[in-house]
């Protein structure tokens, strides 16, 4: 029978594709961006976790878990339950993570069982998988939401853990096949958010086939407090998030060229 584990369901998402969406965050993740919102997602099985919160003078222990083991016939009830919000909103349901292509058998199951329903459906993705990978369910996706981290080989492997080579050759390969994409950019002060950096993306995105859609995810500091709270170790500095005021030169820049550009997913 075919699983998946997953860390979080979330529903009415308003900001991971169109109209009202079930989010389903599938666990396991070959990335390690240092400013990663979703650390829980970092590793592939489920985890025992003891957190403690203080309640007045008391300090409580809860033991609990990180990640939830759904078959394919559990998870397509969970989101066909919210069909009424979908058919009435034009939204549907977005896998993210994590990297869902991280469970591409479950991940081919549940998108082929979306289409069988009409559902509409958006993967949020690193894109770092092998082509075949992508080849197993490029015509299950209505829309890729494509993160794209850093255009600088050397500074994505130091951010993330990896190279951006077969995640750059990834959104070509999509952009040529014809697929709707929106570009996700996670705005991340000190990180990526170079003038230099900004126009390499520019001239990357300039020669695709297709102009995507560019949203901007500006950097957001709960993803620090989730280091803390599950234990996980973070080289990130305790800085704070950014305003949408802060990405407005960077929206003036994709707006120039012709983009749409919207802040926030
Ligand atoms: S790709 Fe997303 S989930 Fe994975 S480490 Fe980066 S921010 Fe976290």
């Amino acid at each position: 029978m075919m699983q998946a584990i997953v860390f979080d369901i979330k529903r009415y998402a308003v900001h991971d594709g169109p109209g009202i969406r079930t989010s389903v965050f599938f666990k396991g993740c070959p990335l390690r961006c240092v400013w990663c919102h979703n650390p829980e997602s970092y590793k592939a099985g489920i985890e025992p976790i003891c957190r403690s919160n203080r309640l007045g003078d008391i300090e409580v222990a809860d033991e609990s878990q990180i990640g939830k083991v759904y078959s394919l016939d559990q998870l397509i009830f969970e989101i066909e339950n919210d069909q009424l919000f979908f058919d009435e909103s034009g939204g549907g349901v977005t896998f993210s993570g994590g990297e869902p292509l991280m469970q591409i058998d479950f991940l081919e199951g549940i998108l082929k069982a979306c289409k069988e329903r009409e559902i509409h459906t958006a993967l949020d993705t690193t894109a770092y998988a092998k082509r075949d990978k992508l080849d197993r369910i490029i015509d299950y996706v209505d829309l890729f939401l494509f993160d794209l981290k850093h255009m600088v080989d050397e500074d994505h492997r130091k951010h993330t853990g990896v190279s951006n080579q077969l995640i750059l050759d990834n959104l070509v390969y999509l952009s040529e096949k014809g697929k709707r994409i929106i570009i996700r950019f996670p705005m991340i002060p000190g990180y990526n958010d170079s003038k230099s950096n900004i126009n390499l993306m520019l001239d990357f995105l300039n020669q695709l086939p297709s102009k995507p859609e560019f949203h901007i995810l500006p950097y957001h500091r709960t993803g620090q407090d989730k280091f803390r709270r599950f234990g996980i170790e973070t080289t990130m500095p305790d800085i704070p998030s950014l305003l949408e005021e802060d990405t407005v030169w960077v929206q003036n820049v994709f707006k120039a060229e012709g983009y749409t550009v919207k802040v926030g997913g």
